[in-house]
């Protein structure tokens, strides 16, 4: 079974500046991780490696560190490592990003899986995953939270929906989002640490795919960010008495002033040591 698993470098903080000019995040000198829900998505190729035979390749675009990041998923045991790296790919929204990781799994395949996670905690669109099918002409299962059978030509998921939950029969290739749910993952052993430190990673420009400056990067982006803000939060905190019965009697008092207390009898001080 030959297995691509997608996986993204995020900011290592929740506090990443925003560059008034371009209106591009500030990345510089921001330590970055593996996008955590990416995990499953490796754990989950892992797994059918074991079961299936087989060998997995993970792929970023990503700037040149990618390659860190990149080495921590080999760590895990994944047998190669793919960066799209390029001037040419900034500013690409998911369109674009998508359209890159679409044409380097075509120079790379055939693939019978490809596995993203269920959505980068960064940018937050999960739009990727879906995007990559379409370009590569692929059926998609998104959210996927169990696996219940592989056939050598198909894949029978359990997927999450807001109503509940779906079994779905998808042909093999196909992508599939995966939930954490999914599975727990390893921690990566010694022998793979080791052989990830000195591993060689592929590195792939945009020429090598045949893609030119209208494709990827901002040109070859068809959504533009307008405007970009942190929100201001207006409301101020309020502090009471650190002390619990203190505190708690301030709190009752604030309440009721402010009308907010049920104002039946015996009721507004109820929670007084009860
Ligand atoms: P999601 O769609 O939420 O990710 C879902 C899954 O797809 C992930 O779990 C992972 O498995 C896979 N995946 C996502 N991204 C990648 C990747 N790069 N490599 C491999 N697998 C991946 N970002 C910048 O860093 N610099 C920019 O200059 C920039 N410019 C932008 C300009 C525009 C107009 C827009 C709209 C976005 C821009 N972005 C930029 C953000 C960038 O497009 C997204 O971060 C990227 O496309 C992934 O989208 P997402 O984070 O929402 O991932």
């Amino acid at each position: 079974m030959r297995i691509a698993v997608c996986v993204k470098q995020i900011p290592d903080t929740t506090k990443v500046e925003i560059d008034p000019q371009t209106r591009t995040l500030r990345r510089e000198g921001v330590e970055s991780i593996l996008n955590p829900l990416d995990v499953f998505a490796v754990e989950q190729a892992l797994r059918f490696r074991q079961e299936y035979g087989g060998e997995i390749t993970a792929l970023t675009m990503g700037p040149p560190q990618a390659e860190t990041m990149l080495r921590g998923v080999l760590a895990f045991g994944v047998d190669h490592a793919l960066l799209v790296c390029g001037r040419e790919f900034a500013g690409s929204d998911t369109w674009a990003t998508s359209l890159a990781l679409a044409r380097t799994l075509q120079s790379r395949g055939p693939w019978d899986i490809i596995l993203c996670g269920k959505q980068a905690i960064d940018g937050d669109t999960a739009h990727v995953g879906p995007e990559l099918a379409a370009h590569l002409g692929l059926p998609q299962v998104t959210f996927v939270k169990d696996v219940l059978e592989i056939t050598p030509s198909a894949a029978v998921v359990e997927r999450l929906t807001d109503a509940g939950s779906e079994v779905l029969s998808t042909p093999l290739p196909a992508v599939l989002t995966v939930l954490k749910a999914l599975n727990e993952p390893r921690w990566p052993n010694l022998k793979d640490l080791y052989r990830a430190r000195f591993a060689s990673i592929e590195i792939i420009g945009a020429g090598e795919l045949d893609l030119n400056a209208g494709q990827v990067g901002l040109e070859g982006s068809p959504t533009r960010v307008v405007d970009m803000f942190s929100p201001e939060s207006g409301r101020k905190g309020k502090m009471f008495d650190e002390n619990f019965q203190e505190g708690l009697d301030q709190l009752l008092r604030h309440l009721d002033s402010a009308g907010m207390l049920d104002a039946r009898p015996g009721q507004a001080s109820a929670g007084r040591g009860e």
